[in-house]
C-alpha cells in the first residue's frame, strides 16, 4: 500500500525532486540554485515543469506515454511529473496523430508543440501541470515498447519478484523515483555538511581484504593462489583506524558493506553505510556530530528534528522495553511487580523469584478487551512460548474496575489494586503477566509489546504516530555477552575493537562479562540505524581482548596491532545504515524500496540471476573444484 504521500504524488504528479525536497537547514551554508534539468539536451522543459507562465511558448518534451486516450490526447511523463499532450486533428498532422496514436504506452517519445491553457472546466487542481496541456506539432518516436510484464502505475499490485526481475521497469514508478532521488539529496547533503562544514575527507577503501575476526560472517572471494582467499568486508572498520593512525583525523566513507548472514527479512548480502572515524574524540563528540549531521540532511518536509537526541542505557532499554532497540513511540512500558507479588501465594512467582535474577514483570495493552480478539490473545501467548520459551498469564480488567483472570482468586485485594496502581490498568485494558528470569522475561515481553501494537493497530487503535520520527540513543552496553551457542565463551557486543568504559577498565581484567563499553547505538521509531564505539588504541589491551577474552588468533590482526604501537591517536567513530534510515524516512515497508538494484530475501538478483554457475575451466586458475550434492548434479543434467 502506497503511503498517503505517494497517494497524493499519483493523483496529481510529483512536486520538483530537486533542491525544493531538501532545503537547507536554517544557518547552514548557502543553498545552490535550483537544478538545471535540461542542461545539455535537447528538452526544454521537463514533464513536470510546464505551468500557466508558460502558455504561448514552443516547448520540447521527452518521455514515456502514460496514457492514450482515443487519438485525442496523451499523457507523457518522465521523473518529474505528467504533461498532457493534444494530438493535432488537422488533415495537415495527420501523420503525428497516427504516429502518436499508434505508438504503444510505455514508448519513448519526444513531443514539441505549443503550450495552451486547458479549456475552462478542464483544469486538473490536484496535477501540478494541470493547468496547462501542449498542443503538438512534431512528434517521433524514439523506441517503441513491447507488451510489459505489468503497468508502470504505482496503484497496480504486483508480486515483489516481477518487480525485481524487471527492476529497470519497476524504477520507472514515481515511488521508486521518489526514494531514490530523496536519497541522492540527503547523501549530497551529509557530504556537505561533513566535508565542507567540518573538515572530513571522503576515503575510499579497499573492498577486498582479508577476514576480520568476530561479527558477521563474510562472503569470500578466490584468489589465483592456492587456497589462499579474500573477504568483502563486513564494514571498513579496520581501515578506518588505520586512516585515524595515519593522521588523516576526520573521515568519512559512502561505504558498501558485505554480510553473508543467509536470508533474513529486511536485510541485504551488500548494504551501504555512512562510515564516520574521528581522532581525539568522546561518546558525546560523536553523539553531537551525528545530531547535526541528521539535523542538517533531514528533508524539510518531514518536518524539524530536535536535538540533542534522549539516551537511555543498554539495561534501562532491556528492562523498560525489553530489546536494545526500542520504539519510543508509544509507552505500554514493562513493569516490575515482583514486589507486589512476592507475598502471594501463587507457586510458578514463587519459584520464579527464587532464582538469581528471577522476577515478575508485566505490560498493560490499553482497551485490549475491545480491541484484540480471543485468538489474538492466544497467539500472543503462544508466540511468547515458542520464541522465548516462556509462559505468559492475562488478566483483564472487567466494566466494573475488578480483575479477572486465573490468578485474582490466589491475590488478595490489596495486591490486586497495588497492581491496578502499578501499571495504570483501565477498564477493558488486558494486562500480560510473565514470571522468571529477568532478561527472558523482559524479552519476551518486550516482543508482545510490539505484537500487541501491530493488532491494537490492526483493529483500528492509532497508537503510533506514521509521521513521528523518535530518535534515541542507547548507550552502556555491556562490552562482551555470553555467545548464543555457547554461553560459556564470550563474544563482542558490538566489536573487539571497542573501548570499556573508562569507569570498569580495571574490571576487563578480573570479570569481563561485567565491564561496560564505550559503545552507542543510534534508534530510530524502534529500527538500528547506526552504531559505533570509541576504540580501543592500546595495542597491549587490544591483544588481551583479542587473545584472552574472545579466544581469537590476534596474528590475523597483527598489522593492526602494530599500528597501535606507532602513536595511534586515541579515536573513535560510528557508522550510520543508509538504507535503513531512507526507508524510515519515505515510510517504505522494505530496505529494497530505497535500493535500486537490490537483492532477493534470499540475496539473489532476480534480474540478472546472481548468483549464477562458473565452468570447472573457469574455476581452474582458482584451484577449486565444486563438489555438487547428488541431487543438484541430477538437476543440472535435465
Ligand atoms: N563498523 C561498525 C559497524 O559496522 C561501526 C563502527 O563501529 O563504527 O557496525
Amino acid at each position: 500500500m502506497p503511503c498517503p504521500r505517494v497517494l497524493r504524488l499519483l493523483r496529481g504528479g510529483l512536486p520538483r525532486l530537486g533542491w525544493e525536497l531538501v532545503r537547507p537547514a536554517r544557518g547552514s551554508a548557502s543553498a545552490p540554485g535550483a537544478a538545471d534539468f535540461n542542461s545539455f539536451v535537447a528538452r526544454t522543459n521537463t514533464c513536470g515543469e510546464l505551468r500557466s507562465a508558460h502558455v504561448g511558448q514552443e516547448v520540447t518534451l521527452y518521455g514515456w506515454i502514460q496514457y492514450q486516450r482515443q487519438g485525442l490526447f496523451l499523457v507523457l511523463r518522465d521523473f518529474q511529473g505528467l504533461t498532457q499532450i493534444i494530438l493535432p486533428q488537422d488533415e495537415a498532422h495527420s501523420h503525428v496523430r497516427k504516429l502518436l496514436s499508434n505508438a504503444p504506452v510505455e514508448s519513448v517519445v519526444r513531443v514539441t508543440g505549443i503550450v495552451s491553457s486547458r479549456p475552462p472546466g478542464q483544469e486538473n487542481p490536484k496535477m501540478p501541470t494541470g493547468d496547462i496541456e501542449v498542443k503538438v506539432e512534431t512528434a517521433e518516436i524514439l523506441n517503441s515498447c513491447k507488451k510489459l510484464p505489468f503497468e508502470i502505475k504505482d496503484f497496480i499490485k504486483k508480486s515483489e519478484a516481477l518487480r525485481m526481475q524487471y527492476r529497470y521497469l519497476d524504477l520507472r514508478s514515481f515511488q521508486l523515483q521518489y526514494n531514490l532521488r530523496l536519497r541522492s539529496q540527503i547523501v549530497m547533503r551529509m557530504r556537505e555538511y561533513l566535508c565542507n562544514l567540518h573538515g572530513f575527507v571522503d576515503v575510499e577503501t579497499p573492498t577486498l581484504f582479508k577476514r576480520t575476526p568476530g561479527g558477521a560472517k563474510e562472503f569470500l572471494v578466490p584468489s589465483r593462489e592456492a587456497g589462499k582467499f579474500y573477504s568483502l568486508p563486513q564494514s571498513p572498520q579496520q581501515f578506518k583506524q588505520l586512516l585515524m593512525v595515519g593522521g588523516v583525523d576526520r573521515y568519512f566513507q559512502v561505504a558498501r558493506c558485505y554480510r553473508d548472514e543467509g536470508s533474513r527479512p529486511d536485510r541485504q548480502p551488500e548494504f551501504t553505510q555512512i562510515d564516520i572515524e574521528m581522532s581525539f574524540v568522546d561518546q558525546a563528540g560523536i553523539q553531537g556530530l551525528i545530531e547535526g549531521l541528521l539535523q542538517y540532511s533531514w528533508p524539510q518536509e518531514r518536518g524539524a528534528i530536535t536535538t540533542p537526541f534522549p539516551s537511555m542505557t543498554y539495561e534501562e532499554a532491556l528492562a523498560d522495553y525489553g530489546t536494545d532497540k526500542p520504539d519510543t513511540r508509544f509507552g505500554m512500558k514493562i513493569v516490575d511487580i515482583s514486589d507486589i507479588l512476592r507475598r502471594s501465594d501463587i507457586q510458578f512467582v514463587q519459584n520464579a523469584l527464587s532464582y538469581p535474577h528471577g522476577t515478575v514483570k508485566a505490560i498493560c495493552i490499553p482497551q485490549g478487551v475491545r480491541y484484540l480478539k480471543n485468538k489474538d490473545l492466544e497467539s500472543l501467548k503462544e508466540s511468547a512460548k515458542s520464541q522465548f520459551n516462556q509462559e505468559v498469564m492475562d488478566v483483564i480488567c472487567r466494566p466494573d474496575g475488578s480483575l479477572k483472570s486465573l490468578l485474582t482468586k490466589l491475590l488478595g485485594k490489596e495486591q490486586q489494586s497495588e497492581l491496578i496502581r502499578a501499571l495504570n490498568v483501565q477498564v477493558d485494558d488486558v494486562v500480560l503477566l510473565a514470571a522468571g528470569e529477568h532478561k527472558r522475561v523482559c524479552s519476551a515481553l518486550g516482543s508482545l509489546r510490539l505484537e500487541s501494537a501491530d493488532l491494537l493497530e490492526a483493529a483500528g487503535m492509532t497508537l503510533r504516530d506514521p509521521t513521528a520520527f523518535h530518535f534515541l540513543w542507547v548507550v552502556d552496553f555491556p562490552l562482551f555477552l555470553p555467545k548464543e551457542e555457547n554461553p560459556a565463551e564470550l563474544e563482542s557486543a558490538h566489536h573487539p575493537f571497542t573501548a570499556p568504559h573508562p569507569v570498569d577498565t580495571n574490571l576487563l581484567y578480573s570479570d569481563p562479562t561485567k565491564v561496560r563499553s564505550q559503545h552507542y547505538d543510534l534508534v530510530l521509531n524502534g529500527n538500528e540505524i547506526g552504531g559505533g564505539s570509541i576504540r580501543i588504541h592500546n595495542a597491549e589491551q587490544q591483544r588481551f581482548v583479542l587473545e584472552k577474552v574472545l579466544k581469537e588468533d590476534s596474528e590475523v590482526l597483527s598489522h593492526l596491532l602494530e599500528a597501535l604501537e606507532f602513536g595511534a591517536p586515541p579515536h573513535g567513530g560510528i557508522a550510520l545504515g543508509l538504507d535503513r534510515l531512507i526507508s524510515l524516512i519515505v515510510g517504505a515497508p522494505s530496505i529494497r524500496d530505497v535500493i535500486a538494484f537490490p537483492k532477493s530475501f534470499r540475496g539473489r538478483d532476480l534480474m540478472g540471476n546472481a548468483p549464477d554457475y562458473v565452468t570447472p575451466e573457469e574455476l581452474e586458475p582458482y584451484h577449486i573444484q565444486v563438489s555438487w550434492p547428488v541431487a543438484e548434479t541430477e538437476a543440472k543434467k535435465n
